[in-house]
């Protein structure tokens, strides 16, 4: 038996789920034809079916370093669908065009087809119907993954049609730990951990990003005008808008290569390419639709994480228990902060509940009431 048969080595990227990844090594030799990678955000799950992906399409098993694995690593192979709620739900339309169509079809480069449900528990009725025939009749040499921190959610017929993977929810500490094996420094790990949660994927970009602590300090800046008043408090709304702004076109930017393993010479797409790219390019509008939803809602979390600390300053327990504890919490009445705590996940549920509520008007709502909260 060749090595590469049983090594699967783009699968030990994934740290501190031993148990998932050796089933998936397992799985990776002779795959079922659907997976559901289930546990809570950030333990992994988007890694790990990235790098089954990889497994799945590198014609030596996974070896982590040849094209077919360096694209699907990225999301990028053209055999590779990914699919993601459109705002709070995954659409029929999408199941059909991005799943059971290409599903049945011929892949556009020999091997296998790989899809990658995000969020499947957003699939809505309809959606979660279509997906089910398609798991009562598998195409040939496909392999479909939900993912899902709400398993729960899913309906049970489909859930019943997929192995199941859990993924563990991961320490703090271990967070903080992979980071610094990951070269980053003992402090700014620590941080990044104890802001992210258990979400190492979230502590990484908190950790890794030139300016990856930058919408904290909008919060804490968002914060200072909103204690002075309901002028002030508008005055906050616009300044998170401002910045998430300029964040929706950081992430215009930085998709601006992603094509370019589909092109010729010249810059135009390949023919066997067209509906990868085309669904390259339907992502990156989502993702920048989502953009300043996405950045709201970090700032949001930060506020309301931030309140939480002034709380905590009064109500005592050390720097142990603070969410930021390098920045010394203002002092302000409880029931204030308190208040304020409510606002901001209140202003944070209302965004992720309807995708045609106004941010801005979201933003002043929380705002004022922070500001006369108490
Ligand atoms: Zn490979």
């Amino acid at each position: 038996m060749r090595r590469t048969e049983t090594e699967f080595p783009v699968l030990d990227r994934v740290p501190g789920q031993e148990r998932a990844i050796a089933f998936l090594r397992r799985a990776a030799e002779r795959p079922h034809h659907a997976y559901l990678l289930a546990g809570p955000e950030g333990g992994g799950k988007t890694l790990g079916a990235r790098a089954f992906a990889a497994a799945l399409l590198c014609h030596v098993g996974g070896c982590g370093d040849c094209r077919d694995c360096r694209l699907a690593l990225a999301d990028k192979h053209p055999n590779q669908v990914v699919v993601e709620p459109e705002g709070r739900d995954i659409h029929v339309d999408t199941v059909r065009s991005e799943v059971w169509h290409p599903a049945y079809r011929t892949a556009p480069e020999p091997g296998r087809k790989v899809f990658v449900i995000r969020e499947a528990d957003r699939l809505n009725l309809a959606a979660a119907d279509v997906l089910l025939k398609i798991l009562e009749e598998p195409p040939a040499d496909t392999v479909i993954m939900l993912l899902s921190a709400r398993p729960d959610e899913l309906p049970e017929t489909v859930v019943s049609r997929c192995h199941v993977v859990s993924f563990l929810p991961l320490s703090e500490r271990f967070v903080s730990d992979a980071l610094q094996m990951e070269g980053v420094d003992a402090e700014r790990a620590g941080l990044a951990a104890r802001l992210a949660g258990g979400n190492l994927g979230r502590a990484r970009r908190l950790a890794a990003e030139k300016d990856g602590l930058a919408f904290r300090d909008v919060a804490v800046r968002a914060l200072d005008l909103a204690g002075a008043g309901p002028a002030g408090a508008l005055e906050a709304a616009e300044l998170v808008l401002a910045e998430a702004e300029r964040y929706k076109k950081d992430v215009a930017d930085s998709q601006k290569d992603d094509l370019l393993p589909f092109l010729d010479e010249r810059g135009r797409p390949e023919d066997a390419y067209r509906a990868a790219i085309r669904r390259i390019e339907e992502r990156h509008k989502r993702q920048v639709r989502r953009a300043e939803r996405d950045y709201v809602d970090r700032v949001l979390l930060a506020v309301s994480a931030l309140l939480r600390d002034r709380v905590a300053a009064v109500v005592g327990g050390g720097s142990d228990v603070l969410m930021n504890p390098d920045v010394t919490p203002a002092i302000a009445p409880v029931a204030r902060s308190a208040g304020g705590v409510a606002a901001a996940e209140e202003a944070r549920a209302a965004l992720a509940e309807d995708v045609n509520l106004n941010p801005r008007l979201v933003l002043e709502q929380a705002f004022l009431r922070l500001a006369s909260a108490g």
